[in-house]
C-alpha cells in the first residue's frame, strides 16, 4: 500500500489514537515512526490521567478522555493498566495553599468536581506516608494513571487488528507541497502520496514544518524522571504539588514512578540502541530525590531501578495544537502538548482525525489553532504531571 488514505507521522499516544479512530472509521491509514511505539514522550512520562489542574480550554478534552479511559481495556482487548485512583495536588507552603485553593474554586466553577482538604489528617487519610510539610491538597477522585508503554501498544495492535498498516524504524524525511497540498512524503526509505497527513511528531515537530514556513514557538525543558524498584505500598493516588516541581505514583508493579519539575535546557537527543536517549544530570537526580522525599520520606529508601530524562513540548501557552495547517487542506498537525498530553491522549488523536478526514470536530479545538502564534502570548504556568 502505497498510499493511503492517510497518513500519520509518530507513534506517541496521540499518533497511535488518531490511527485506530481512523482505522475505525474504514479509512485506509498507515502510521510511521522514526524509533517505534512510545519512543519519546509517551514512553518518558509519568502518564497521570487527570482532569484536575487543566485549563478551562483543555478541561471538555480531559472529561471525555476519561469516559473513554474507563472503557478502554475492553475496547482495546488489552491491560492499559488504566486505574482511578484519583489525584492528589499537595501544598507545601501559605503561597502553596493559596494556589490549590484558587485552583479548586476556579475548577469546581467549571465544572469539575473536586475538593479542597485543607489540613493534614484529611490528606493523610488518602496517603498516611505524607510527610508533615504538606498543608493542604486538592483532591480529585476521577482522576487516574496508566501504563503508557502498554497503552501506546494496545492502541497501536487494535489499529493493526482494525487494518491499519504500522511503519516502525522509518524516518519522515520531507513534506512535499505543491498546489496548496502535501502532493509527496518522503521517508528515508521511500516516497508515499497520501491523501491527508497527521503530523504527530512531538518536540520533533518543527523540523517538518519549518520548511513549509511553519515552526510552533516551542520550548523543550527537560524532566528528570526515577523508578524504582518494586516496594511497599506507599501511593495509591497520582501525587502533584502546587507549583508542579515533582509528581509521583506508584505503579501496578509497586515500582516508584517520580518526576521533577521542567529544568530548562535543551538536553541534546542521542541515540542508543536505535532509540532517543536524553541523558539526566546528575544535579537534577539529587534534586528530584530531596524534592520527592521531603514529601513522600519512604522514596528515600527505595532502591532505584531506573533513571531517564524527557524533553517537553512546551507551547507559550502551555496549549496544544489541534489544526489544519493554513493553506495547506491536507496537513493537520496536532503537537505541543506542553507535559500533559498523554491522559487526553484518547480524545485528541481522535479529534486530529475528525480535522483530516474534514468533519466537524467532536469536540471544541478553537482554543488549539496554530494561528494563535502569530501574535504574542504571555508564557503560561507549568501546569503538567498527573
Ligand atoms: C517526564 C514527562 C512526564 C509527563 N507527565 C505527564 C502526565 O503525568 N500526564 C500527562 O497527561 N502527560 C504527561 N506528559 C506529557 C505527555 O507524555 C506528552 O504530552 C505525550 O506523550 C505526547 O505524545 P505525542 O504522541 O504527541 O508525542 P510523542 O510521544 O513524543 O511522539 C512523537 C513520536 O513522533 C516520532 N517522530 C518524530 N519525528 C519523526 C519523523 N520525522 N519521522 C517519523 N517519526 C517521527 C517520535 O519517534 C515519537 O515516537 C509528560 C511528559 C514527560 C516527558
Amino acid at each position: 500500500m502505497n498510499t493511503p488514505d492517510v497518513l500519520v507521522i509518530g507513534a506517541g499516544i496521540t499518533g497511535v489514537t488518531a490511527a485506530l479512530a481512523l482505522a475505525e472509521a474504514g479509512i485506509s491509514v498507515e502510521i510511521i515512526d522514526r524509533y517505534g511505539p512510545a519512543a519519546m514522550a509517551s514512553g518518558w512520562t509519568l502518564a497521570g490521567v487527570r482532569q484536575s489542574g487543566r485549563d478551562p480550554a483543555e478541561l471538555p478534552l480531559a472529561q471525555a478522555a476519561v469516559a473513554v479511559w474507563r472503557e478502554l481495556d475492553r475496547r482495546l482487548e488489552a491491560d492499559t493498566g488504566y486505574r482511578q485512583t484519583g489525584n492528589l495536588r499537595l501544598a507545601r507552603t501559605g503561597a502553596e495553599v493559596d494556589t490549590i485553593r484558587a485552583l479548586v474554586a476556579d475548577q469546581r466553577a467549571a465544572g469539575l468536581s473536586l475538593d479542597l482538604l485543607s489540613d493534614l489528617a484529611d490528606v493523610r487519610a488518602i496517603v498516611p506516608g505524607l510527610s508533615d510539610v504538606v498543608r493542604a491538597a486538592s483532591w480529585c477522585a476521577s482522576d487516574g494513571q496508566a501504563d503508557p508503554v502498554a497503552t501506546v501498544n494496545a492502541y497501536l495492535d487494535m489499529a493493526r487488528k482494525r487494518g491499519a498498516r504500522a511503519s516502525m524504524g522509518e524516518n519522515v524525511q520531507e513534506l512535499v507541497v505543491e498546489g496548496g497540498r502535501i502532493s509527496r512524503v518522503v521517508t528515508d526509505r521511500r516516497g508515499l502520496s497520501p491523501g491527508a497527513v497527521i503530523l504527530a511528531a512531538g518536540t520533533q515537530v518543527n523540523a517538518l514544518l519549518k520548511p513549509l514556513g511553519w515552526t510552533i514557538p516551542l520550548r523543550r525543558p527537560v524532566v528528570t524522571v526515577l523508578r524504582s524498584a518494586p516496594c511497599e505500598p506507599v501511593l495509591s493516588p497520582v501525587l502533584g504539588v502546587a507549583n508542579a516541581d515533582m509528581a509521583a505514583r506508584q505503579e501496578a508493579s509497586g515500582q516508584l514512578r517520580v518526576t521533577s519539575g521542567a529544568q530548562d535546557g535543551d538536553g541534546p537527543l542521542i541515540e542508543r540502541e536505535g532509540r532517543p536517549v536524553i541523558r539526566p544530570v546528575a544535579q537534577r537526580v539529587m534534586e528530584t530525590v530531596a524534592t520527592v522525599s521531603a514529601v513522600l520520606p519512604a522514596f528515600a529508601r527505595v532502591e532505584i531501578d531506573s533513571i531517564w530524562a524527557g524533553a517537553l513540548d512546551l507551547t507559550p501557552d502551555g496549549l496544544p495544537v489541534i489544526d489544519r495547517l493554513p493553506g495547506l487542506d491536507n496537513l493537520v498537525v496536532a503537537a505541543g502538548f506542553s507535559g500533559h498530553g498523554f491522559g487526553i491522549g484518547p480524545v485528541t488523536g481522535p479529534l486530529a482525525a475528525d480535522l483530516a478526514l474534514d468533519h466537524v470536530p467532536a469536540l471544541p479545538i478553537e482554543p488549539f489553532g496554530i494561528g494563535r502564534f502569530a501574535i504574542d502570548i504571555a508564557p503560561a504556568p507549568l501546569t503538567m504531571h498527573g
